[in-house]
């Protein structure tokens, strides 16, 4: 048995912003991860202005990651388009980037680090790997993202009927493509599901979709749903008319959007999506990893019990993930889609303010920044 103080499960964000905040605070937090290499989970890629300010607090420069600004987010349905300026700028950047940023710095900050180590189950505060080994802590902080861990799975009540499966394209970089999307975030809104198109750092395109299983399964496949929808939504088919032949389609099923965790264990704290999986669409998503990573960091520094910081954090994210999950539930029907981006031409600086009410506060985290220089 390998015993340490305080364990991370998972390095993506909120596993890294926890392991970040612990180091940076004097505790030498170890961190787990099961991928090798390079990260990189299936994601939109856009980062919120509110999701750069976190960054920021964890020292890490938003300048460092794309020189090109998000400026506008369009809403697309039928042949109706609304566009808005962001409250504050955001910024598209690839999860294989952002993600090796912040695994960078954890280890700069000196957490410890251990890339390449699967865990198969935890019960309280220790975890099995899959060598057999046991790895035992006073606090576990739980950071799987959607993976289900044996012995920390979500109950069953957070599985939907009809659950979302995500699904990733990257376009590679064309100048015409990046003038077709300029400094916007897209939301095509589609029967039963969206696409979000943003222009990343490397050059590529990404767009990331979210459709309910039961659309999927009429098309038959990934592919056939993709030619569907470019018929229905001839502004995405556009832009899809530049994938690859043969460019991969990455896929998650079971995305638990709306579950939040209300309770937890004696000292396990269930951060990012094991705390709280907002509807993609709102593209906040990685903000919630990073301020509920930072904030249970700062909880067990300042002896802040697991479950008290548990039931907090799920009533601060109620309203941001409410308010997502009805949006979500509003726009995946084309008739009251098309109908929300009329009343939003009327005044799009309600989408401004759609977009600030699925912002997340976590008021411990929401303070003074690190120095990028430790
Ligand atoms: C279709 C779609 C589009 C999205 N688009 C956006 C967007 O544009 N902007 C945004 O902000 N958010 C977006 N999100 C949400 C965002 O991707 C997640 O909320 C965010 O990644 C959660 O971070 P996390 O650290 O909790 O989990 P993750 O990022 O999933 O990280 C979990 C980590 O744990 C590791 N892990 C898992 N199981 C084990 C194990 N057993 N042992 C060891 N390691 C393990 C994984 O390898 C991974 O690195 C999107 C989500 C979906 C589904």
């Amino acid at each position: 048995v390998r015993r340490t103080a305080t364990l991370i499960l998972g390095g993506g964000p909120a596993g890294a912003a926890a392991a970040i905040t612990l180091a940076h605070g004097g505790a030498r937090p170890l961190l787990v991860e099961r991928s090798r290499g390079e990260i990189d989970p299936l994601c939109g890629g856009f980062l919120s202005w509110r999701t750069l300010d976190r960054l920021a607090a964890l020292g890490i420069d938003s300048r460092d990651l794309h020189q090109r600004a998000v400026t506008n987010v369009r809403v697309f349905a039928g042949d109706r388009l609304v566009e808005a300026p962001l409250p504050r700028p955001g910024l598209g950047v690839s999860r294989q980037t952002l993600d090796a940023k912040l695994i960078a710095r954890a280890r700069q900050v000196g957490a410890a680090v251990e890339q390449g180590v699967l865990v198969k189950e935890a019960e309280g505060t220790s975890a099995r790997l899959r060598d057999g080994s046991l790895l035992s802590a006073t606090h576990l902080l739980l950071a799987t993202g959607k993976h289900e861990l044996r012995g920390m799975a979500r109950p069953a009540s957070a599985r939907h009927v009809d659950p979302a499966v995500g699904l990733r394209i990257r376009l590679p970089a064309s100048s015409t493509l990046h003038r077709m999307v300029g400094s916007s975030v897209e939301l095509h809104l589609l029967d039963r599901g969206y696409a979000g198109v943003v222009v990343q750092e490397d050059g590529a395109t990404n767009i990331c979709l979210a459709v309910r299983r039961s659309r999927l399964a009429e098309a038959g496949s990934p592919e056939a749903l993709l030619a569907q929808w470019s018929e229905e939504a001839p502004r995405l088919g556009e832009r899809l008319a530049w994938q690859d032949a043969g460019g991969a389609i990455q896929a998650v099923a079971n995305v638990p959007y709306g579950w939040r965790a209300s309770g937890t264990d004696a000292g396990v704290y269930r951060l990012g999506d094991q705390a709280a999986v907002i509807p993609s669409l709102a593209g906040e998503g990685i903000g919630i990893a990073l301020a509920t990573g930072a904030s249970a960091a700062r909880a067990i520094l300042a002896g802040e019990a697991a479950v008290a910081w548990q039931r907090r954090t799920a009533r601060l994210t109620r309203v941001p993930v409410t308010i997502a999950s009805i949006l979500w539930l509003l726009t995946e029907r084309p008739w009251l889609a098309r109908t929300f981006v009329l009343a939003a031409s009327w005044s799009p600086s309600r989408i401004a303010d759609l977009a600030r009410l699925t912002r997340i506060r976590m008021l411990n985290v929401d303070a003074p920044r690190m120095s990028p220089h430790i």
